[in-house]
């Protein structure tokens, strides 16, 4: 299979799978144990914390190891709603369910404001001005990538805009890491990363944040592990595995972005062409290399999906938390879709993996996929207008 759902999740690098089997083979103890095997522990998770610190050009005291983007967003949600009890929270409108509810949830539905996004899906500098001269909020949170859509946001100028007010700056930066230099963002309050989404391995991931304006926070107490700041037994060979996968990609990113954006670019020239009426959503913004957001023409994009995985190609119909209970992208709608164009959009995402010559063949079984769906709908409704495409 031609594997084309990464935004969803990604494999493990063989660089992560070794340096899991090596944590797990020889430094199993637990790095919290008195025991002298526990210090050889304790100083290997110190020494992931420096070489993550390194490598997103922050500070290794403002690390915290988690299990995942879900649970650094939760936490800080919780944190910041708890920091200042009656200020509001401004929040895009495109962020991952995983910030959007914990948001809502801590601060209440009273206290935060959903901040809209462009056309091309980029989020509203303008009215985050607005919105945070008006006084009053205290949180804000934007991610450095969409999920759906792969536009770019403007991390950089809404974490100056919520510095200038006093507020504090989330980002959730799970669909950065990996495509992106890891130390290409600002210097945020906090910064939120999952290590399958760059091949490392699942149920791990790590919140950054900024030990002086946040020092007291904390993400969950019961246990006195990541120096107080986060509760539970450390999963050390996760830990040594994401390390491992993210200095990969990121040597990667810095030497191969331009060449697989161009790979990207071609495919969606090609299938312009040969699907008339196909559009990309966010297509005038930057955009992730990785990352297609299709719309078609014609039929539902289930029954797309379904033709191109028989012809050996996974895709995905949007954010894999999202289809779990079966929602549309809210990411379209705030972009303006209708439902029926989001009900028609395919989610193509590669991985360091995926060839240009994977895209090509990618764009060759969308065509053949559009013939065959047309040729569907005219047997069983002849009178659905339907035109193949040539
Ligand atoms: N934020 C974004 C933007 C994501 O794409 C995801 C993964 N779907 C998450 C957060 C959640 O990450 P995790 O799986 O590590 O909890």
């Amino acid at each position: 299979m031609r594997y084309f759902d990464a935004n969803a999740t990604t494999p493990l690098r063989p660089a992560a799978m070794s340096a899991w089997a090596n944590a797990q083979s020889s430094l199993w103890q637990n790095p919290a144990s008195p025991s002298s095997a526990g210090a050889r522990a304790a100083s290997t998770l110190e020494h992931c914390r420096e070489q993550l610190a390194t490598l997103t050009g922050t500070r290794a005291s403002g690390i915290v190891f988690t299990s995942g983007a879900t649970e650094a967003n939760n936490a800080v949600a919780a944190f910041e709603a708890a920091r200042t009890p009656d200020a509001c929270a401004i929040v895009s409108a495109i962020e991952h369910p995983s910030v959007l509810e914990p948001v809502k949830k801590f601060f209440g539905a009273r206290r935060l404001r959903l901040l809209p996004v462009d056309a091309s899906g980029t989020a509203r500098l303008d009215v985050l001005k607005d919105w945070l001269a008006a006084g009053g909020t205290t949180f804000v949170s934007l991610m450095a990538v969409n999920n759906d859509t792969g536009v770019v946001q403007p991390v950089a100028a809404a974490h100056a805009l919520a510095a200038l007010h006093g507020a504090r700056f989330h980002c959730d930066a799970t669909q950065w890491f990996g495509k992106f230099p890891a130390g290409g963002l600002p210097a945020c309050d906090y910064i939120s990363g999952s290590a399958h989404k760059f091949g490392g391995p699942k149920g791990t991931g790590f919140l950054i944040f900024d030990t002086v304006r946040n020092a007291a926070f904390s993400g969950q107490c019961g246990g006195g592990q990541e120096h107080g700041r986060r509760a539970g037994t450390v999963n050390l060979p996760g830990i040594a595995a994401m390390l491992a996968a993210l200095d990969e990609a990121d040597a990667e990113a810095a030497e191969e972005n331009t060449a697989r954006e161009a790979a990207r670019t071609r495919f969606e020239e090609i299938v312009l062409q040969e699907i008339p009426g196909a559009h990309i959503h966010g297509s005038t913004a930057q955009r992730a290399w990785n990352t297609v957001s299709l719309a078609l023409p014609r039929h539902d994009n289930l029954r797309w999906m379904k033709r191109l995985e028989r012809l050996g190609f996974t895709v995905s119909t949007g954010s894999a938390c999202a289809s779990l209970d079966g929602s549309p992208s809210h990411t379209l709608a705030a972009m303006g879709c209708d439902s029926a164009v989001v009900r028609r959009t395919l989610r193509l995402s590669a991985y360091w993996e995926t060839l240009p010559s994977d895209w090509h063949m990618l764009a060759g079984a969308l065509g053949q996929t559009a013939r065959a769906l047309d040729e569907e709908a005219r047997h069983t409704d002849p009178e659905s207008g339907v035109i193949t495409v040539p």
